[in-house]
């Protein structure tokens, strides 16, 4: 059935679920250490679990299929008027809503190798082509982007940071970019990890948007927020930008507990905070093993580090299987292009210490 385009694809491949691993491996769930979908180690926020537990009592009720209080939010917290805000099951359906509202087939989405494996996906989903340019130690080149730009490119995709390699690009390059872009080309900038970023490399990506009407942010809270299970993203752009993706997305793409626990959560400033200082400590507790083992890796500006775990092109299959027999898993990055790699998400300093013990045993 269905086009070739289509049968084409290669499934998203997450990270193991800890249920799965302990099944295949005969280990004891509660035993297992999960570092591999850059989730939060706090879990939610208590905050957001007293909103979700009230917003119970609601749930024979469709939810608000405008996210009005939600919504409400995030202009009190960005100063982005609500017209501006698309609400989404996870910004995962913000990447696909714009691929849908943007590209068609015989026309073109760009972005970086070794970007997030999503940006392929949903290029693939609407028959489009991919213009994948070369990437640059292990980031985005962004001046051979703009070089590669073509007449039907519709759409460009940017991590920022990049997600599985933790590259990060400075404020001054990235707006040096968008004023390149020709303006009826749609950028999505995609800030999954912003809220990681230490308070000097922060900048004003949604005021952008009020200069670059072809601009379109995506937000998550599935990371720094704690709210991966909830399924919350959105993105901010001008309307022209997000009129259209409000006709396309279903009327009730995020569920009422969802938007409970998102506005809890948004306003949750010790929470955030505590959650980038742990991430800055364990990023330190994991990489100072890296350089004492010798080991190479992509300085990271996210909640996860890609770590090289040996030569041939059978290392990060290795060491993953040799893991989760021990039960920590972590995310192999093969699928990207990159076998000799692994990405491991920052834990608790326990969970850190755990995989840095079993790592140390098995390349010794
Ligand atoms: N963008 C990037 C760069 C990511 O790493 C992720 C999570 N893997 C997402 C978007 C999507 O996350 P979610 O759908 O949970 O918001």
């Amino acid at each position: 059935f269905g086009p070739e385009y289509v049968r084409a694809i290669a499934p998203y491949q997450g990270g193991k679920p800890i249920a799965e691993v302990a099944r295949e491996f005969g280990l004891d769930e509660a035993k297992i250490i999960k570092l591999a979908s850059n989730e939060n180690p706090l879990g939610m926020p208590e905050s957001a679990k007293v909103a979700m537990q009230k917003a119970v009592a609601d749930i024979g009720r469709y939810p608000d299929a405008n996210g009005f209080d939600l919504k409400a939010a995030i202009t009190a917290k960005y100063d982005v008027p609500s017209e501006w805000i698309t609400l989404g099951n996870g910004s995962n359906d913000i990447l696909e809503l714009a691929t849908h509202a943007f590209v068609q087939a015989g026309q073109a989405a760009m972005y970086a190798e070794y970007s997030f494996v999503v940006y392929a996906l949903a290029t693939q989903a609407v028959g489009a082509r991919a213009i994948v340019v070369k990437a640059k130690d292990y980031g985005h080149d962004l001046d051979a982007m703009a070089a590669a730009i073509t007449d039907d490119t519709k759409l460009i995709f940017i991590a920022n940071p990049n997600n599985p390699t933790g590259s990060f690009i400075p404020a001054a390059e990235l707006e040096a970019f968008l004023a390149r872009v020709p303006p009826q080309i749609v950028v999505v900038l995609d800030e999954a990890y912003n809220e990681y970023l230490p308070p000097e490399l922060q900048y004003e990506s949604i005021s952008w948007v009020r200069k670059y009407p072809n601009l379109l942010v995506s937000r998550t809270m599935s990371k720094a927020y704690g709210l991966a299970g909830l399924r919350i993203g959105f993105g901010i752009a001008q309307p022209v930008i997000t009129d259209l993706l409000n006709r396309i997305r279903q009327p009730f793409n995020v569920n009422s507990l969802a938007q409970a626990a998102a506005v809890a959560a948004l306003n949750d400033t010790a929470f955030l905070q505590r959650s980038a200082q742990l991430n800055r400590d364990g990023y330190r507790q994991l990489t100072q093993t890296f350089d004492e083992l010798g080991l190479e890796y992509v300085p990271s500006f996210g909640n996860f580090v890609m770590v090289k775990v040996g030569a041939d092109e059978a290392a990060g299959a290795r060491v993953n299987l040799a893991l989760l027999k021990q039960g920590i898993i972590v995310r192999p990055v093969a699928n990207y292009g990159l076998p000799q790699w692994l990405r491991v998400t920052i834990g608790l300093p326990d969970e850190n210490a755990a995989f840095i013990d079993a790592l140390k045993k098995l390349l010794s």
